[in-house]
């Protein structure tokens, strides 16, 4: 819905002229770039706006209250400013930490949107928050003086110097030591609309994380992948969704494809010629569950389960035969 608004220009009184000029085509991102690496004029004795006259309510305002996250990227993308001010000078950030909206606001941190800002009242955003944990995450940025890159640089945090919030490390950043991004939030999306940042060290770690299990899923060996996967996994390591996706649909398949093989393997020989008709429903068991829980399993597998289970059938036949012939 919001991305049919946008399409059908929805946005554009709420963007301000110079944002609202560089709309079309690559200029929204250049315009993105720029303010993230700081060469956008900053004036800090500019005048504040008089928000009786020029406030207004924005969607990127709701949103933030309203905690749509999903949202508040769709329109942060859309270049909408988060300080854009309503009647009573609040921006979209005293909106998300008025609600207690902690997503909106790790958000508005990692693109090192100002927290300190006060509205008409001269009330900051940590003065409305109610909730522990937003009034945590506001204290915690506020109180952050330098850049946590405390050997490579612990660079002082200031007006121009300002600090991003790496969402892995839950650490904030000068702009040297951090990367913002766009990514893909689901696997079914074709537009990376999930606003990211990562401190270098961060990123360098997601990034070889990836790698290794890209190469681990070449493999194409349970054990091999299993592991890689399973310490993403387990450290909530923030890898590209779509390999994440990708190499869970594997992990399925190569687990059920090894369990159908050493099946197979163990059915070799059977002492008990009785047991040999339950070891093939097992076995057949085995590719149907597979299958319902779409898994691709491989043509040479399924080969083999049909030989496995021709050849028990004859197996348990001629035996059943022999015993009743009492042919001993
Ligand atoms: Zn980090
Ligand atoms: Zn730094």
């Amino acid at each position: 819905m919001v991305r049919l608004l946008i399409k059908h220009n929805a946005c554009a009184p709420y963007l301000s002229a110079a944002s609202a000029a560089s709309q079309d085509g690559e200029g929204a991102q250049e315009k993105a770039q720029a303010q993230q690496s700081g060469e956008e004029e900053y004036d800090p004795f500019v005048k504040p706006k008089d928000a009786q006259k020029v406030g207004k309510y924005t969607p990127l305002a709701w949103a933030s209250y309203k905690g749509h996250y999903k949202v508040v990227w769709i329109l942060l993308k859309q270049n909408m400013s988060p300080l854009d001010i309503d009647m009573h000078g609040n921006t979209a950030v005293h909106q998300a930490a008025a609600s207690g909206s902690k997503k909106v606001l790790e958000c508005f941190l990692s693109r090192g949107v100002d927290v300190e800002i006060k509205n008409a009242r001269g009330h900051a955003p940590l003065d409305l928050a109610t909730q522990p944990e937003v009034k945590e995450l506001i204290s915690k940025a506020t109180s952050t003086k330098n850049c946590a890159n405390k050997k490579g640089c612990n660079s002082k945090f200031d007006f121009k110097n300002i600090r991003y919030y790496c969402e892995s490390c839950k650490q904030f950043f000068c702009i040297k030591c951090s990367k913002s991004m766009w990514v893909f939030e689901a696997v079914t999306d074709k537009e990376e609309e999930r606003s990211v940042c990562r401190c270098n060290v961060c990123a360098e770690n997601i990034s070889n994380q990836e790698k290794d299990l890209k190469n681990a899923m070449a493999t194409m060996e349970f054990y091999t992948v299993d592991k890689v996967l399973m310490h993403i996994l387990n450290n909530n390591i923030d890898i590209a969704v779509k390999l994440k996706h990708a190499a869970q649909v594997l992990h399925l398949k190569l687990e059920k494809e090894l369990d159908i093989r050493n099946f197979i393997r163990s059915v070799d020989h059977i002492d008990d010629y009785k047991t040999i008709l339950k070891s093939v429903k097992i076995l057949n068991d085995k590719v149907e569950a597979a299958k319902e829980l779409e898994v691709d399993l491989d043509n040479g597998l399924l080969g083999e389960v049909n030989r496995c289970t021709q050849r028990l059938i004859a197996e348990r036949n001629l035996r059943f035969e022999m015993e009743s012939l009492k042919v001993y």
